[in-house]
């Protein structure tokens, strides 16, 4: 085993696998292009404040799985790497004054984001998310067609077998006296409290009914819920969500114990799960309603919702649903070989005019025998081998279909459009 090796909870995305990111993150743009979302881009570290107040102090994530960049000497300011993308998004909304455009600003993003987490599979350091976000708008509409974009992404990935779980968890109006409630719930059960959630009681009680400690289960079952809190206004908001779901079509299961334990989250919360695999701690995705971050953030009060779909592990369920569907990277159309190895020249010249015409065409420049070169050819899928010969002298080269095992002669100045004709037919499933 070579003693550099990439960092523990980080791995190399070799080509066939990223075409399988790759494939995913062109459905997530194009999903979003279709839903009116555009693409945004910001920096995959940020102040340390920003992430700390944008995703919460009493959160898992900011207590134990920031990546926390070590501050030179002459800076100021201290720097995490992002662990998700919804605080710098706001940040950027806040900070470029976005709540002058047009309401609601909805924006995309695909990009590696960073927790310390324990490595395991489907648990990584660094990781992809497409996050969604739609920013001004208070709902509930838009709470349903963002459920929807999500669920869509996995059926165009390839994903029948997606559940979507549901819940509101309240606003400023009604959360404080259910959380109150809950907090007293738990405080009478203190003693059957592993550590971990005795503490968290003091911090967050909300995050106890998040516990995944199989101590927690009964415990949980029994707390009191907060659907049975919830003042009209939240109340009503969740009715509407769940009318314009049902209009659509998309199925869903409320989730009573589904939260998201943050003052600045609200009302609704979702996540997405293979179907059956919910107990496992594994979502694929989730979101919800943070109607108080912008402000949090520096902002004019400002309602927000979003979600975050793990690339990742969309990977794994896509493997685990069809393990023989693997997505290969692609292959060139063409590659030019010769018969005279020492020919490199040649081969760069004829591979350029292909490339020029936009084909996607490999140049062979080892100075191996013709044969070996096929032999290379074919071993990397390419669909053709342009073989160059003494007839190059007369503008000509052999065509051959390394698919069907045909060859032709064809004149130079018609190679390319030969080649875009003859792949066109393939994809079109016709005989060359
Ligand atoms: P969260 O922001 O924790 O709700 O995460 C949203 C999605 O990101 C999850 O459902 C996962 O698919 C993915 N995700 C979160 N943390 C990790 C991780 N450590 N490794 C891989 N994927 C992750």
């Amino acid at each position: 085993m070579p003693s550099a090796r990439a960092p523990r909870g980080t791995r190399d995305l070799l080509p066939d696998e990223r075409a399988a990111f790759a494939r995913l993150e062109s459905i997530a743009r194009d999903l979003a292009a279709r839903y009116g979302y555009r693409e945004i881009e910001t920096p995959i570290f940020e102040q340390a404040g920003v992430i700390e107040r944008g995703v919460g102090e009493a959160t898992d994530v900011v207590e134990k799985e920031l990546f926390r960049l070590a501050p030179r000497s002459d800076e100021r300011e201290t720097w995490v790497l992002r662990p998700e993308a919804t605080a710098g998004i706001v940040r950027a909304y806040v900070q470029h004054g976005l709540q002058t455009w047009p309401q609601p600003v909805k924006v995309s993003l695909v990009g590696p984001m960073f927790r310390y987490d324990r490595p395991q599979a489907g648990r990584y350091r660094q990781f992809w998310q497409w996050d969604v976000e739609a920013i001004g708008d208070p709902g509930p509409a838009v709470d349903a067609e963002q459920i929807d974009l999500g669920l869509r992404f996995y059926h165009e990935a390839g994903l029948a077998d997606v559940d979507v779980l549901l819940n509101s968890i309240g606003d400023g109006a009604c959360r404080p006296d259910y959380v109150a409630e809950l907090t007293g719930y738990f405080a009478r059960h203190e003693a059957r409290l592993p550590d971990l959630e005795a503490a968290r009681l003091q911090t967050n009680p909300l995050r106890l009914l998040d516990s995944k400690d199989p101590a927690m289960g009964a415990l949980i079952a029994a707390a009191p819920r907060i659907g049975d809190h919830l003042c009209g206004a939240c109340a009503a908001h969740f009715a509407a969500v769940r009318v314009h779901l049902d209009a659509l079509g998309v199925r869903y299961r409320v989730e009573p114990t589904l939260v998201r334990g943050l003052d600045y989250y609200t009302r609704t919360a979702f996540e997405y799960y293979r179907r059956g695999a919910e107990g496992q701690q594994q979502a694929l995705g989730g979101g919800g309603r943070y109607d108080g971050l912008v402000e949090v953030l520096g902002g004019r009060p400002t309602p927000g919702i979003g979600f975050a779909l793990g690339l990742d592990r969309t990977v794994l369920a896509l493997a685990e649903a069809d393990p023989s569907a693997v997505v290969a990277a692609p292959a060139p159309l063409a590659v030019v070989v010769g018969a005279d190895p020492a020919a490199t020249v040649d081969r760069l010249r004829v591979a350029g005019l292909l490339r020029a015409e936009r084909l996607a065409v490999r140049a062979e420049l080892g100075q191996r025998k013709l044969g070996r070169q096929l032999e290379a050819a074919s071993r990397e899928r390419a669909h053709f081998a342009v073989i160059l010969g003494d007839e190059l002298a007369d503008g000509q080269v052999r065509l051959k279909d390394l698919l069907a095992g045909t060859q032709r002669t064809v004149a130079l100045a018609d190679l390319a459009g030969e080649l875009r004709r003859a792949d066109s037919r393939h994809r079109h499933g016709e005989a060359v």
